[in-house]
């Protein structure tokens, strides 16, 4: 059985003091008996007070974004390797705000997924149609050219280590939900392709997240679906009593 993945998008939300306030709430409603996997996406320059704060615990740590290349002249910017010396285990790459407002291409994806591959972090990648693609029945052509281009010259032992997040945009920050029904189909979809596209015992490993309004009140319906493995957690990320409570519903399914 695939282990439930449970994931804290933070994006530009809390500064550091108020990062380690929320640590240490979280740690003390118990964290040690959780087998599934926790991981929060705080601001990077939070990444190293969170790690210190939750010691001990199994919660893992990762950042929202990378460049591209190795090192150089981009000033601003943070490369996979920094990242990973920072005590990161994990990245985001291609969520959909940076593909809309920093403009990230399948191809600049597929260049971050390969240098995070190469600096030992294992990486996130959120693909996932607007809506004006899904009005237009474009859903699934969109999700392949993603998979397509995204992963393009990923060998199949680099892709065991890959994680997917299905963040249908529509659903992010807007309260909008996937419906079970419709977050299933989708990762039926993406599971279906990467059997094909690399091996059928890879696409039954692959864990699969769902993003988008992810909350207390749904993550029974979707995480009761047979391919969605996890979720992508924005808003109720940030709200301690509210991720913890996910918490408890992925420990439930796990012992069902
Ligand atoms: C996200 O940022 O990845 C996300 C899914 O946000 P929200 O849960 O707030 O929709």
């Amino acid at each position: 059985m695939r282990k439930f993945f449970i994931a804290g998008n933070w994006k530009m939300n809390y500064s550091i003091s108020e990062t380690v306030e929320f640590c240490r709430q979280f740690r003390v409603k118990g964290l040690n008996n959780i087998s599934s996997d926790i991981v929060l996406f705080p601001p990077s320059i939070s990444i190293q007070a969170m790690i210190k704060t939750l010691e001990d615990t199994p919660v893992k740590v990762g950042g929202q974004n990378i460049h591209q290349e190795f090192s150089g002249a981009f000033t601003g910017e943070i490369s996979a390797e920094m990242l990973y010396d920072s005590g990161s285990e994990f990245v985001l790459i291609g969520h959909s705000e940076r593909r809309q407002y920093f403009n990230e291409t399948d191809e600049i994806v597929n260049k971050k997924l390969k240098i995070a591959l190469k600096s030992n972090l294992t990486p996130v990648v959120c693909i996932g149609e607007s809506l004006d693609q899904r009005e237009s029945g474009k859903t699934e052509d969109v999700i392949l050219r993603q998979i397509k281009e995204g992963f393009k010259d990923i060998s199949e032992t680099e892709m065991e280590k890959v994680v997917i997040a299905y963040e249908p945009i529509w659903a992010i920050g807007t309260g909008l939900t996937a419906t079970p029904e419709q977050a299933q189909e989708i990762h039926n979809i993406i599971r279906n392709t990467i059997v094909e596209d690399f091996s059928p015992q890879l696409g039954k490993n692959l864990r699969i997240l769902y993003g988008g309004s992810a909350k207390v009140k749904n993550a029974e319906i979707l995480l009761s679906e047979k391919d969605i493995d996890g979720l992508l957690i924005g808003g109720a990320s940030l709200k301690v009593n509210d991720f913890y409570e996910i918490i408890k519903i992925a420990e439930k399914l796990t012992k069902k």
